[in-house]
Formats: structure tokens, sequence, C-alpha cells
């Protein structure tokens, strides 16, 4: 079997995991004869009315994609991502070669670092949730992973299945929730998600399904935001208690207010952005066998008032950014934002 056909063989249905046959126009469950279709002869979507009940969280998922949706369509066209999309198959794969450790090496990940920690990802299977701009994927399928690029979105999953096919890796973008995977049961190698499940509605679903996924001691890698942080415990939480959001309702909606702003269009609000103690982590995650906790991402915006000195004439020229993120490396397993999560099943 080609590698590509053995990835759709482990595709299914989002609802009774079950195999699905394959036409120019989609997939097809016949034990719950849905259709999940691919528009534009691109990625195949799975999201659909059946999964969501009582309908009205049908309505609440398409307003949640409506908001990321088109903040991606957004946010690909800016600087910091359309470059991407800009080059030209070479170009992305010396890109993707470069910035494997120059790039994603600042967020601290050992899958990210295959070379050194993982071996060769060669006869891998990868799930990128939340794949965003397409570029965590494109690493691991330059990395030689076959890789799926999952996205709530239709751009981003896009975005996902269009890098992989310009580098002519392995692998392909789906839309599809994360509290629904359409995988079979243990299936793939790892999981990758940084910076998304903390959006899920339901994210001990989203975590479920990941463990039902993974194949037996196959690993996740999780980042989420977290509580103890001086990003969101300082400077979100405290700060919107401190302006009177004492009622649990009303520090939700401000912590949602205050995050994610780029991804904001037009009227539409983010739905929900949470955070997450070590402790509440562990709870969501023991069903794995082993959990690896730790925090990273700690940067000099996160101190209050230092931008503004560091402007200053004079000032300016000494702390730099460069001299700032090395000063305060000690601090990232304090107070940084990020909670790396590896767990292993
Ligand atoms: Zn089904």
């Amino acid at each position: 079997m080609q590698k590509q056909d053995q990835l759709l063989n482990i595709l299914a249905c989002p609802k009774c995991h079950t195999g699905l046959s394959f036409s120019e126009t989609g997939a097809y469950c016949g034990s719950c004869n849905i259709n999940f279709e691919r528009e534009d002869g691109k990625v195949i979507s799975f999201i659909c009315k059946e999964l969501y009940e009582p309908a009205e969280n049908f309505s609440k998922i398409k307003e949640i994609i409506g908001f990321w949706g088109n903040g991606w369509k957004k946010r690909l066209k800016e600087p910091d991502h359309a470059f991407l999309y800009e080059k030209d198959s070479e170009e992305l794969r010396k890109f993707a070669d470069e910035k494997v450790d120059n790039v994603l090496s600042k967020i601290d990940h050992p899958i990210l670092h295959p070379k050194r920690e993982m071996g060769s990802l060669t006869d891998k299977i990868g799930l990128n949730i939340g794949c965003g701009c397409g570029e965590e994927s494109l690493h691991f399928a330059y990395q030689g992973a076959s890789t799926i690029a999952m996205d709530l979105t239709r751009p981003a999953a896009e975005a996902g299945n269009y890098l992989i096919n310009k580098i002519e890796g392995d692998g392909f973008g789906i839309q599809a929730d994360s509290r629904f995977i359409p995988l079979k049961d243990n299936s793939v190698d790892f999981v990758f998600s940084l910076g998304v499940l903390h959006h899920s509605p339901d994210i001990q679903r989203s975590i479920n399904e990941i463990h039902r996924v993974l194949k037996e001691n196959g690993k996740a890698f999780i980042i989420l935001y977290t509580t103890w942080s001086m990003a969101f415990g300082v400077q979100i939480i405290l700060k919107g208690i401190l302006s009177g959001n004492i009622t649990k309702d009303k520090l939700k909606r401000h912590v949602n207010k205050n995050t994610e702003g780029a991804w904001k269009t037009e009227s539409r609000e983010n739905p929900l952005t949470d955070t997450f103690t070590g402790n509440e982590a562990r709870r969501l995650f023991k069903s794995f066998k082993k959990i690896n906790l730790r925090k990273t991402d700690f940067r000099p915006t996160n101190i209050p008032g230092l931008s503004k000195l560091a402007g200053l004439p004079g000032l300016n020229l000494l702390l730099t950014k460069e001299f700032l993120e090395k000063r305060i490396q000690w601090l990232s397993p304090i107070i940084g934002s990020a909670l790396n999560i590896t767990a292993e099943k």
C-alpha cells in the first residue's frame, strides 16, 4: 500500500470510528449514512450536525468556527505568515530545514528536535491538532512523518494541506473538531498541539480523543496556557479581578476579551480561552501512563512597564530584546505562560 493510502486508511467516521469509503467528492460512513464533503477538491470536512446534540451545540460550533476561520483568513495574509505561501518548494524545504531549530526551538519541545532527541520521524504518523498556518505540519512532514494537519477551520486546514503538498511531503489537511477526531483507535505515533486546546469547549473530551487515537506508547505533546504565570495570572486574571470582574462568568468573559485579539474580525468575540494549573493538567491526562510538565515561554513583554523602560533613549541600546530574553530565561520554568505537557499512552 502506498504511504498516502495508508494514511487515508486510518481516517474514520468521527461519530462511530469505523472506516470510510472515499471518492473525489469526499468520504462516506456507511454505518451512520453521513457524507463528509471535500470542497474545491481540497480538504475533507468532518464537521457535521450529526455530531452535535442538542442541535444548539451545532450553532455554537459554527459560531466558534466563524471566529477562528475568519481570524485565520485575515492572519494568513499578514506578514508573519504570508511569506510561507510565497516560497517555491525548494525555498520551503530550505526554510523547514533551517528553522526547525531556530524558530521552533523557542517553543522548547522535544518533538521539534527529532534529529537530536527523537531520531528520524520517518515511518511515524503524526497528528497536528490546530495546525493554524501549517508551519508545524510542514516541519513534521519535512522530517519524514506522515502528517495529518487538522484544524477546526477550513482556511487553516487548507494552509497545512498546501504546505505539506508543496514540499511533496506525505500527508494532508482535514477540517475537524478535537472532540470528534476522525481517526481510528490506536492509529498515530504522536499528537502535537501548540496553544490550541485551551480553546476547546470540552478539553477533557479532546484529551480523551487524543488518548484514543494514539498507539500504545504513543506520545502527546501539548502546550496549554498556564494560570500561574505572569502573562495570564497577573497581567490578565489579577488585572481582571482588580477591575471588578469578580464573578466566575464575568472573569471568564474578561479573559476571553483580553486574549487572541489578533484573530478578531468584525464584531466576532473570542468564544473561549481557558488557562490551567499543573494539577488541573495532571487530572486531564490521568488516563495516560506517564506525564511530564514544565513551564516555558516567559518573554520580556510579560514584565509590566519594561517595554516602556526599554524604549527610553540610552536604555534602548542597553535593554535590547535579545539581551532581555537572555537575562530572564531562568524565570520561564517559574512564571512562563506555556505549560508544556508530554504524555505517553
Ligand atoms: Zn459512522
